[in-house]
C-alpha cells in the first residue's frame, strides 16, 4: 500500500467567528490520507486550520525543509514510526515544535486510521490492546460570566449525565473576588459528589496571586486547577504546586515528550495534559502518558473540537496503563456537535471506547460540504 495524497480540508462556518472566546471548535482542519488501496485514514490538527494547511501543503525547499504531504507520498502508511520521524525531521528547519508537531499529530492520526482499517481493528488493538471498554468522561466547557451563569452549566451538565464538570477561560482571572464566586457558584450547583475542575486559561498574573486564590479555593476541593499561568512561566508553575494541595495541570500547549519533560522539570505539574492532534499524535501522547505514570505524575489528555478528536482520544485513553478520565468538549458549535456521526454518548458518567476498525467514525458529509473552504 502506498500513499497517493495528503489533503487539508479548512473547515469554516459562513458566518462570523467570535474572536473574544477561547473556543477553538469554530474552525478546523481536517487531514485526508489518500492510499492507492482505497483506504483514506482521517486526522484532525487542533492549531490554526491555514498555518497546519500549509505546513501539510508547502513544497520542498531543501533537505530538512519540507511539507509533510511532499515527504508522505509514494510511502507506505503503515511504517507509522518511521514516518513520523521523516515528518519531524524533514520539517526540522521551520518545525521541532509548535505548529509543525500539530500538523504531523493530524497526519499520524489519519495514518493510525489507515492502518486499523488495513488490519480491520481498532486502532487501540494495534497499540496493546484495550485495558478498559469505557473511560469516565468530564464535561469541558466555557466559564460564563457570572456565578448565576456558571450554577446553570453545572446543572445542565449534570442532567446531561456528567459527573465531572470543567469550567474554564471567560472571566477567570478577571478578580479573585470573581475567580472565588464562580467557583463556589459552581460546587454549591454541583453537590459534594461532582468532580470539579477549573481552567483558569493563562489568566493569573503573579505566583502571590496564584497561591492566594488556589488557597482560597481549596474549601470548593477543586479536581484540579488548570493553566493558572503563561504555558512559559515553569517558575511560576513550581512555585504554585509547591504551595497548594490542589493538583495543578497543565500541558496542552506543549509538543512532543521534550516538552513534557521539561513541565515536570520545570514546572512541577501534577496533571499533564497532552492534545493528541497538537502533542505529536497516538504514539507521542501514549509515550507521554507513560513518562507520567512512570513518575508518579497523571495524564489525562486534552481535548477539544470535533468527534475526530474525541475518537482519537478515547484510542489512547483506551491504551494507556492507567487512565482517569475523557476530557468530553461540549460545546453547541456545528463542527464539535455534528461533523462527525458518532455521538459518543454518555452512559452512567461513562463512554464506550470505540470498537470499530482504525478510529472507527465516519464523517457527516453534508456537514462536511457545508464547511469545507474550496
Ligand atoms: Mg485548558
Amino acid at each position: 500500500m502506498r500513499i497517493t495524497k495528503v489533503e487539508a480540508i479548512l473547515l469554516r462556518p459562513m458566518g462570523p467567528i467570535d474572536t473574544a472566546i477561547g473556543d477553538g471548535s469554530q474552525d478546523g482542519v481536517l487531514v485526508r490520507v489518500h492510499t492507492d488501496e482505497g483506504i483514506t485514514g482521517l486526522g484532525e490538527i487542533d492549531s490554526s486550520p491555514s498555518v497546519a494547511k500549509a505546513i501539510i501543503d508547502a513544497p520542498p525547499s531543501h533537505k530538512i525543509c519540507s511539507g509533510l504531504g511532499a515527504l508522505l507520498v509514494g510511502e507506505n502508511p503503515l511504517e507509522i514510526g518511521r514516518l513520523w520521524q521523516k515528518m519531524y525531521k524533514g520539517s526540522l528547519y521551520f518545525g521541532r515544535r509548535g505548529a509543525a508537531i500539530h500538523a504531523i499529530s493530524g497526519v499520524e492520526i489519519a495514518l493510525w486510521d489507515i492502518a486499523g482499517k488495513a488490519a480491520s481493528k481498532p486502532i487501540h488493538a494495534l497499540l496493546g490492546g484495550a485495558r478498559r471498554q469505557r473511560i469516565k468522561a468530564y464535561a469541558s466547557t466555557l466559564m460564563p460570566d457570572t456565578p448565576a451563569e456558571a450554577a446553570k452549566v453545572v446543572e445542565t451538565q449534570m442532567k446531561a449525565g456528567f459527573q465531572a464538570v470543567k469550567l474554564g477561560w471567560g472571566p477567570l482571572g478577571r478578580s479573585a473576588e470573581l475567580d472565588l464566586a464562580l467557583v463556589a457558584a459552581a460546587r454549591k450547583a454541583g453537590g459534594e459528589n461532582l468532580d470539579l475542575m477549573i481552567d483558569i486559561g493563562k489568566g493569573w498574573q503573579s505566583v502571590r496571586e496564584g497561591i492566594d486564590r488556589a488557597r482560597r479555593m481549596e474549601q470548593y476541593r477543586l479536581f484540579w486547577i488548570e493553566e493558572p499561568f503563561w504555558p512559559d512561566d515553569y517558575g511560576k508553575y513550581a512555585a504554585l504546586a509547591a504551595a497548594v494541595p490542589t493538583p495543578i495541570a497543565g500541558g496542552e500547549e506543549e509538543t512532543t515528550l521534550a516538552d513534557f519533560e521539561r513541565l515536570v522539570d520545570k514546572g512541577n505539574v501534577e496533571i499533564l495534559q497532552p492534545d493528541v492532534t497538537r502533542a505529536g499524535g497516538i504514539g507521542e501522547c501514549l509515550r507521554i502518558a507513560e513518562f507520567a505514570r512512570r513518575i508518579g505524575r497523571r495524564c489525562i489528555p486534552h481535548a477539544w473540537s470535533t468527534g475526530i478528536i474525541k475518537a482519537a482520544t478515547l484510542h489512547v485513553l483506551a491504551a494507556m496503563e492507567e487512565a482517569e478520565y475523557m476530557e468530553y468538549c461540549v460545546q453547541t458549535t456545528d463542527l464539535n456537535q455534528r461533523l462527525v456521526a458518532e455521538k459518543f454518548p454518555l452512559v452512567d458518567g461513562h463512554v464506550a471506547i470505540p470498537d470499530r476498525p482504525g478510529l472507527g467514525i465516519e464523517l457527516d458529509e453534508a456537514v462536511l460540504r457545508q464547511f469545507a473552504v474550496q
